[in-house]
């Protein structure tokens, strides 16, 4: 059974924090936490769990969308598993109050500065993509987005009065060398284990922090003479996302680019709800160092329905088992069981074709944890 926290020094004794946030958040955290239940009663692991608050439910608790107690106890667990943040109910407050700036202080704080989204498309889901089926079969791609700088953190910014009638909003994109060195170095660590292609994506002929970007990464390319590195402009590279995908293996990019870009590479695997996402910074003693979250958000459209997609969040559960835990084959076991999953034609309604059969979340939390229990391990 999964309780609260265990502080023994035991091999295989995880201790992770789960921010279900607001919206569909709560629904697939609820069916996260049965496949975290299982492996902890099913494996050689034991996954402890307690529950933190974040987003617009902490600013309804606390009047803050992350409280520093929170942000203490959850940088002391070995891992985040984050459900979504945001929605209707709090757009309207104060910058600094809304749900999305707990989610960016987890992110800064915590220094987890690479942020790891793959797009792979599941061979039962190729006809679901909106694009063609040969465009997108046995797509694999891994986007590796900049999360902790860039224009989403730089200052100045605001909104400022200018005169009586207008007022200007500003942002400031910067980056510095050290910052763009180090998530280049995962880059290329990452291509160098895959296919050994890497693609930059900037905006180096009109933006000169993103010049200085690509000077970075070209020189941190001569320590991997191995990995064939290409550059583009994030313009061309949205247009041949859709155009030819397979053309690419690893992407490294910015902040902002990274965020648009998988958002686009989502709708090649066939829904928003199958994309996990790792965030990893450097690992430092007492401190945790990875989040792991689906790269959707809290879908106020959907939410209370019982129909979201709870896979992009189980298969974020596949990922914190592989990059924290150092366990690849549970990260393969809980593919292998989606796409079965799959194949069999159970589909929540964002993935459902005349076809197949309609399930709810629950029921696909449900089937999931049935799947596990085929297998032998
Ligand atoms: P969204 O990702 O929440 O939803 C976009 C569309 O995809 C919606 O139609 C939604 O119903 C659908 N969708 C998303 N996830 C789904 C799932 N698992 N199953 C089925 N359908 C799914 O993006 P949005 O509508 O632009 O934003 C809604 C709120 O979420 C906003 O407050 C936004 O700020 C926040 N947000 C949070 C995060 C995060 O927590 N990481 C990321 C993006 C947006």
């Amino acid at each position: 059974m999964i309780v609260g926290w265990n502080q023994e020094e035991m091999n295989n004794v995880f201790n992770i924090s789960l921010l279900p946030g607001d919206g569909i958040g709560k629904e697939i955290s609820v069916e996260a936490l049965k496949i975290l239940e299982w492996f902890s009663e099913n494996t050689d692991l034991k996954i402890n769990v307690k529950e933190e608050l974040v987003g617009g439910i902490s600013v309804d608790e606390y009047d803050s969308p992350l409280t520093n107690d929170t942000l203490k106890n959850i940088s002391h667990s070995d891992a985040i598993l984050l459900g979504a943040v945001g929605g209707p109910k709090w757009e309207s407050l104060d910058f600094k109050k809304r749900p999305e700036r707990g989610l960016l202080k987890i992110r800064k704080e915590l220094d987890l500065f690479a942020n790891f989204r793959p797009a792979i498309v599941f061979d039962a889901l190729a006809e679901s993509s909106t694009l063609k089926t040969e465009i997108i079969k046995n797509l694999d791609i891994l986007i590796i987005r900049e999360l902790t700088s860039g224009i989403y953190f730089g200052e100045p910014r605001g909104i400022e009065q200018i005169d009586e009638e207008n007022k200007r909003g500003f942002n400031t994109l910067a980056y510095t060398t050290e910052e763009v060195k180090r998530i280049a170095k995962v880059g290329f660590e990452t291509a160098k284990a895959r296919s050994k292609k890497i693609c930059s994506v900037d905006k180096a002929n009109v933006l000169e922090s993103t010049e200085l970007w690509r000077e970075v990464v070209t020189e941190v390319s001569k320590d991997y003479p191995d990995v064939e590195l290409s550059h583009m402009y994030v313009d061309n590279a949205s247009m041949q996302l859709v155009r030819n995908p397979k053309q690419f293996d690893v992407i490294v990019t910015t902040n902002m680019f990274g965020d648009i870009l998988s958002d686009c590479a989502s709708m090649l695997t066939g829904s928003l709800g199958m994309l996990p996402s790792a965030s990893i910074g450097t690992k430092t003693e007492n401190k945790c160092n990875a989040m792991y979250e689906p790269v959707h958000g809290s879908a106020p459209d959907i939410a209370g329905k019982g129909i979201a997609n709870p896979l992009a969040m189980i298969l974020s559960v596949a990922m914190m088992f592989k990059y924290s835990f150092l366990k690849p084959e549970y990260f393969d076991l809980i593919n292998k069981v989606v796409n079965k999953i799959l194949n069999d034609g159970y589909r929540t309604k964002d993935i459902c074709m005349e076809k197949n059969k309609l399930i709810s979340t629950q029921d696909m939390g449900d089937l999931v944890v049935e799947e596990l229990n085929n297998e032998k391990i």
